[in-house]
């Protein structure tokens, strides 16, 4: 497999198109940002430790059938995956409120709704991912509504796989962001790594965090954080 264009190049992931065209390359760095780029800093062995995280939890979730665009790790901090046209839609499915739904309506954070809560954010930097609705996404033409259909059923799947897999580890899994992808059939499948960059993850008992918080929010021990994380997904994978 031979490493050819960037085609998209994040600050924490860089994307690869490679000598198969169906076929790119996301190599995970070690550099972390928080608020659309204005912080940012590099946190050694990052991006080892979410490749990592990454192919143990996509491996999970076909292993429950859920479909995505995972092929294999080729490397300590590569991942080899299907070509897609990437739907400029952020699903984040939210346990516990947390972050922005907690500070956008004056709750605090930690209170557990009834149902998880699902939003929808328009992909957009220049407009910081707006938070939109169905019918907004279906306006601006990002997806049809037999696709939003598709992408919260999968969504919710996601979360009642995960969930309980983290709980019995002693970690609650607070919220986490995804996006999806159309293979060139028009099939839905997840176009996104879960990995504390883009989830919350506390500590059941205590509430310690161990996600990109700790980054965002100056706690310290990043590194140590990502860690835990990476070992108690170890742990879950080993035990399936
Ligand atoms: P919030 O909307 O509360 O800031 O974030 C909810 C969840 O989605 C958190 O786990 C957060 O890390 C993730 N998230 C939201 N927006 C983004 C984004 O633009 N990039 C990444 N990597 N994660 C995001």
């Amino acid at each position: 497999m031979e490493k050819k264009e960037v085609i998209y190049n994040g600050e924490s992931v860089r994307i690869f198109g490679t000598d198969v065209p169906e076929e790119v390359l996301l190599c995970f760095t070690d550099n972390i940002t928080a608020f659309n780029k204005i912080k940012k800093a590099v946190i050694a062995g990052k991006g080892r430790l979410n490749a990592g995280i990454a192919a143990m939890i996509f491996r999970i979730l076909e292993g429950n059938g859920i479909r995505t665009h995972f092929i294999r790790q080729v490397s300590p901090t590569e991942l080899l995956c299907c070509r897609l046209d990437v739907i400029p839609i952020e699903i984040i499915v939210r346990n516990v409120i947390a972050g922005s739904m907690a500070a956008r309506l004056g709750l605090k954070e930690g209170i557990v709704p009834e149902e998880p809560v699902i939003d929808l954010c328009y992909k957009n930097d220049d407009l910081c991912d707006p938070l939109i609705n169905d019918c907004h996404a279906v306006a601006l033409g990002l997806a049809t509504a037999r696709e939003l259909e598709r992408i919260y059923g999968m969504s919710r799947r996601i979360n009642d796989v995960l969930k309980p897999l983290f709980a019995a580890k002693g970690i609650s899994l607070v919220d986490f962001k995804i996006e999806f992808g159309r293979l060139p059939s028009g099939e839905i499948i997840l176009a996104d790594e879960i990995t504390p960059d883009n989830a919350r993850f506390w500590d059941s008992e205590s509430g310690e965090r161990y996600d990109k918080d700790r980054f965002r929010r100056d706690m310290g021990k990043v590194g140590d954080a990502y860690r835990i994380i990476y070992d108690k997904v170890s742990e879950i994978a080993g035990s399936i």
